[in-house]
């Protein structure tokens, strides 16, 4: 085998001088694994030749593939605007540049200034949510999961939680209510059935076991038909008679309300409030349009108890977390709701939209059969699962290409698309005013060398 004899020697490949400048000890690894791949392929006569300079373009192929970021940009123009698996909603950048500051100088995360001691980590957004929601306290963890953990394991552990049959939620196969109960200790019972469940149900259901009457909302489905379930409200009016806690993981949570006409199914942070419920949690990254995070807000001796709880300690979240939630909450207080990109794709007129989609129309017509249409989409997050709001999408056609063929180009140049009735659709309703230009860019590079 002479071909063997000729393999390079890795001490010596390394060397080549396409490596300067490359971490040696990532180069190594790689020639390693390459050298080891062509003696396979020498010993089972696969190759009759060895071409060095092949060797060492697929090393520097590799690396780059290695030392490229894997976590990417990309435009949604699904039109779903909290897109779970897209990072759900965007986030300010003048909230990141303030979180930046606090992030590369030291800080009084944990300090008061004004007595020169030991400070409150939570401290930094509780004024701002009490402002806001007229709470008597507030933490916040790591997510809305974390949150449901966390307070089900304070005050329900080796106790009863009343839930409705019709709410126990599974969110993307790895939040499922009855699961997560039984992790933090927690005993589910369960009342009413599958479409109804009544305030008696929730009556009679109490004994001295019982900690907590807590509802979920349902985030991503709906019962229809003949259905009822017992409004919040009732449900702490309930639990105060009975000397228990009630919670209402309320998942997406928004503090205002919804545009077209979506309030009316769904109640607010704010309307929920009024009710003076003993405890409420909702995830800082759906409809509230901040950053990853659970927000528990409530009565102050329970958040006190949530607080001494070790469990926090492992739930706890950063600087950076609290930095750009403070904005975001204050972006609320100040109301100004166009600092809030998920809000503000939410209200976007439909002639703005239409006005963008016709632009990207005009820069790209001669390249690809397109037309400007009214559509529908969905808010995402688990808000108002069913409910689709109207949007306007750009729908792409061309006669060399099947939809699906073009989604796939699309997908390779990091855009994400929507097919409907055998066309693709680029809906307004997510795409940002600064990617037009970037998307014409992308459909003139894969059309026009077919045209
Ligand atoms: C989304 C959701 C959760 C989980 O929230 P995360 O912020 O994703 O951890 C919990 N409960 C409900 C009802 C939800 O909709």
């Amino acid at each position: 085998m002479i071909l063997l004899k000729s393999i390079p020697k890795v001490d010596k490949f390394i060397t080549h001088k396409a490596f300067e400048g490359l971490s040696t000890s990532l180069i190594t690894k790689i020639s390693k694994k390459i050298i080891g791949n062509l003696r396979e392929d020498i010993l089972n006569n696969r190759i009759q030749n060895i071409d060095e300079n092949i060797l060492v373009s697929n090393v520097l192929k590799e690396y780059e593939i290695i030392t490229t970021p894997s976590l990417q940009t990309l435009i949604n123009a699904t039109g779903i605007i909290v897109h779970t698996n897209f990072g759900r909603s965007l986030i300010n950048k003048k909230s990141l540049e303030k979180a930046i500051q606090i992030a590369t100088s030291y800080n009084n995360l944990e300090y008061d200034l004004n007595e020169g001691k030991r400070g409150e980590r939570y401290s930094h957004i509780v004024k701002t949510l009490q402002n806001l929601t007229d709470c008597e306290d507030a933490i916040v963890v790591n997510n809305n999961a974390s949150a449901v953990f966390l307070i089900l394991n304070t005050f329900a552990k080796n106790k009863e939680v009343i839930v409705s049959r019709g709410e126990l939620v599974e969110i993307g196969g790895s939040f499922r209510v009855p699961e997560v109960m039984s992790q933090s200790g927690a005993i589910l019972k369960e009342i009413g059935t599958t479409n109804k469940t009544h305030l008696r149900d929730y009556e009679n259901a109490i004994d001295e076991k019982t900690s907590m009457l807590m509802k979920v909302h349902k985030s991503n489905y709906s019962i229809e038909g003949f259905t009822s379930e017992v409004d919040f409200e009732e449900i702490v009016k309930v639990a105060k008679e009975n000397n228990i806690i009630d919670y209402y993981d309320m998942g997406s949570g928004h503090i205002i309300d919804l545009p077209f006409n979506l309030s009316s199914n769904e109640p607010s942070i704010l309307e929920i409030m009024k009710y003076k419920p003993s405890l409420l949690s909702f995830s800082g990254d759906k409809l509230l349009g901040s950053v990853q995070a659970g927000i528990i807000i409530g009565k102050k001796e329970l958040i006190e108890k949530i607080k001494k709880n070790q469990l926090l300690r492992m739930l706890r979240v950063d600087k950076i977390t609290l930095s750009i939630l403070e904005d975001t909450l204050n972006s609320y207080l100040k109301n100004e709701l166009d600092e809030i990109p998920t809000l503000k794709m939410l209200y976007t007129k439909i002639e703005t939209l239409e006005q963008r989609a016709s632009k990207l129309l005009e820069k790209v017509a001669n390249i690809c059969i397109c037309e400007v249409i009214k559509t529908q989409t969905l808010i995402g997050g688990g808000t108002t699962p069913n409910k689709k709001i109207p949007s306007i999408a750009l729908t792409i056609e061309h006669k060399k290409y099947k939809p699906n063929q073009i989604e796939k180009l699309l997908r390779k140049n990091n855009l994400i698309a929507r097919i409907e009735n055998e066309k693709i659709l680029l809906d307004f309703r997510t795409i940002q005013e600064n990617e037009i230009e970037k998307i014409a860019d992308i459909l003139k590079k894969i059309f026009e060398s077919v045209n």
